[in-house]
């Protein structure tokens, strides 16, 4: 299993530097569990697939120069690549993403990735090391600075959406005066 792993790695970002040939890789930290297999075997596919990994990239940058940059990648399946909103629900299906907010369907796989390179110009918070909530909270400060006003009780899907919680709170206060 060593030497598969070892040589699948080095295949796939073997043709991705050949038919790509990117500049800079941005990437996730990968999870290499299968479902099926016991928590030890899964823990050793893990170590091993990341150490493989690591070496590939590192190879990669001394022998072309191609450098890596890695990133959070959570909530990437729920937000949108185009808009920036974020929502459990926009991904209904395994393949499908759909934004409740501005209607942007794409791949879901694509879409992720495209939320992972964003990731780099959000600086700290973007990083592999940053958490969860932090980037959170970036994610709804960007699309309520964007789109700062509500849309109405049942076009805007804010409203009713616990990670805007505070911003809903906020558009009530200001709704009681007027
Ligand atoms: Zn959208």
């Amino acid at each position: 299993m060593r030497g598969w792993l070892e040589s699948e790695v080095g295949r796939c970002l073997n043709r991705l530097v050949a038919t790509r040939a990117p500049a800079e890789l941005v990437v996730e930290r990968l999870d290499f569990r299968a479902p099926g297999l016991s928590r030890r075997l899964n823990r050793l596919l893990s170590n091993m697939g990341r150490g493989f990994f690591e070496a590939k990239l590192k190879d990669l940058e001394e022998r072309f120069g191609i450098t890596c940059n890695k990133v959070i990648a959570a909530y990437s399946s729920q937000a949108d690549s185009a808009c920036g909103y974020v929502d459990k629900n926009n991904r209904t299906e395994q393949a499908n993403f759909k934004c409740l907010w501005c209607g942007h369907r794409r791949h879901a796989d694509v879409n992720s990735a495209r939320n992972l390179i964003q990731r780099r110009s959000l600086g700290d918070t973007g990083t592999s090391r940053a958490s969860r909530d932090a980037l959170l909270g970036a994610l709804v400060r960007q699309h309520v600075a964007r789109y700062n006003r509500p849309r109405g009780r049942s076009a805007d899907p804010r409203l009713s959406n616990p990670y805007f919680r505070s911003w809903t709170a906020s558009v009530r206060s200001i709704e009681a005066y007027v």
